[in-house]
């Protein structure tokens, strides 16, 4: 008789480091183009371990950027078919002096890998090919259809992605969608991420004299433009933490009384969670818990702002003009290109006579919400208990995976974000690390879900 599952992960374990270790020190950051040709390699990689895993029809495919690897296994005709999505790319590693060891030269310190990607997302990745792996060398076969997507521009917008999706679309065909770019609860408990923040990013110019005027000859008859900027800002938000645009909160669903008690319930601590950000104070809309604020509830933020002297010592000026970058999380049905429109016309009702001022967009993207007794929700959650040993709690995540809401609104497919890095992963920031428990078992996890999914009705 072949080998358990279990005791086929547990003689290969050290093969899987060296390949998961590899994978890491492919430095594919996308957003920046001197690494064009190491995400090039990546996907290459990638492409290669697929194959090597066992799975089919491994290919780069161009998008015009950053190219989505693809391969899928297609010989359970009964079965559901899933799709899981995931991207090889990373995030830049500055500022590289509070890294303790070199971004892309993995180490293993104790239970912890550290790695620029070895949690977002190259570790969920990873442990998908190797899930696959497991259960074909020692079944023979999935219990699944599976196609799987991983893109390599998501750390730098996913400009190419929808394109790549919309012309794809039958190829992708398929009944589910499994993200796995997200993590557990606070500390380390098992968790489903069912919503997701939506985005409006946008940019406001305002615009005085030609040149800079001295501030003293004109300073009473022109308008300063970063005055104006700074009314403006003011004016965008309240004390109470309320934005300001008119029909902002228009499409916003409200939060249920069951889903504000499920909120609560989190086990969550408000004073330790301040502590850790260091600040004086949490803040933000009155009448929601922090949260709710930080998952269920829309918001504001100026992301940058500049104008005028900024030099050492004074200099007497009226500056030409002032910017700001602005954004907005969004929550489910906040349209992003609605909500800029209000922002647009409420920015130029407010903006003061005596400068031009113009609003342009930069970025957006949608939110999205699963429901939580979707089956295929419901079959991850019973992966995760029989796997971690604990039921995972339902949480709002309020950062954004604009790819989510694409996968719903291109291909018409219900979305499970299921995850597993620990929520201190320092994702995006230097010293990025997983947890090689998290990944071992997420692995079984992922097999799991597989089985599980496979007994569902159709
Ligand atoms: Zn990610």
């Amino acid at each position: 008789m072949g080998a358990t599952l279990e005791e086929h992960l547990v003689a290969t374990r050290k093969g899987r480091y060296d390949s998961y270790l590899a994978f890491l020190r492919i430095p594919s950051i996308s957003a920046l183009p001197q690494h064009a040709e190491d995400c090039r390699r990546a996907a290459q990689w990638l492409a290669d371990a697929l194959t090597e895993a066992g799975l089919e029809h491994a290919e780069v495919a161009e998008t015009g950027g950053r190219p989505v690897v693809y391969a899928d296994w297609l010989h359970a005709p009964d079965a559901p078919t899933v799709l899981v999505y995931g991207h090889y790319d990373v995030q830049p590693v500055d500022p590289l002096e509070l890294w303790t060891s070199p971004p892309f030269e993995p180490i293993i310190v104790g239970d912890r890998l550290l790695a620029r990607g070895a949690a977002d997302d190259k570790g969920h990745v990873h442990a998908h090919v190797m899930a696959a792996e497991a259960l074909l060398t020692t079944r023979g076969a999935l219990p699944v259809n599976v196609k799987y997507v991983f893109e390599g521009e998501e750390e730098s917008g996913s400009e190419n992605l929808d394109r790549w999706l919309a012309a794809n679309a039958k190829r992708l065909a398929a009944d589910v969608v499994i993200i796995s770019d997200t993590g557990f609860f606070e500390g380390n408990r098992p968790a489903i991420t069912i919503g997701l923040r939506g985005l409006m990013y946008a940019q406001i110019d305002v615009v005085g004299t030609p040149v800079d005027v001295h501030s003293g000859g004109y300073g009473g008859v022109v308008e300063n433009p970063v005055n104006a900027l700074a009314q403006i800002i003011a004016a965008l938000k309240g004390p109470d933490g309320r934005i300001r645009i008119p029909g902002f909160y228009d499409n916003v669903v409200a939060l249920t009384e069951a889903e504000r008690a499920a909120i609560a319930a989190l086990p969550f601590d408000e004073e330790a969670f301040r502590q850790r950000l260091g600040v004086p104070a949490l803040v933000g809309e009155v009448g929601y818990s922090v949260l709710e604020r930080k998952g269920a509830r829309p918001t504001l933020d100026v992301n940058g702002i500049w104008g005028g002297f900024m030099g050492e010592g004074s200099k007497t000026i009226i500056p030409a003009h002032a910017h700001a970058k602005v954004s907005c999380r969004l929550v489910t049905a906040q349209d992003p290109a609605r909500i800029f429109e209000a922002f647009r016309a409420y920015v130029e009702e407010i903006a003061p006579p005596g400068v031009t001022t113009t609003v342009r967009q930069l970025g957006g993207g949608r939110p999205s919400l699963t429901p939580q007794d979707h089956p295929a929700t419901q079959a991850a959650a019973r992966a995760l208990e029989a796997t971690f040993g604990q039921a995972p709690v339902y949480i709002r995540e309020g950062g954004s995976i604009p790819v989510c809401a694409s996968f719903d609104s291109i291909l018409g497919l219900p979305v499970v974000l299921l995850g597993f890095s620990q929520p201190d992963e320092h994702a995006h920031a230097p010293n990025e690390w997983i947890d090689l428990n998290n990944y071992e078992t997420g692995i079984r996890m992922f097999a799991r879900m597989w089985d599980e999914l496979a007994v569902l009705p159709r």
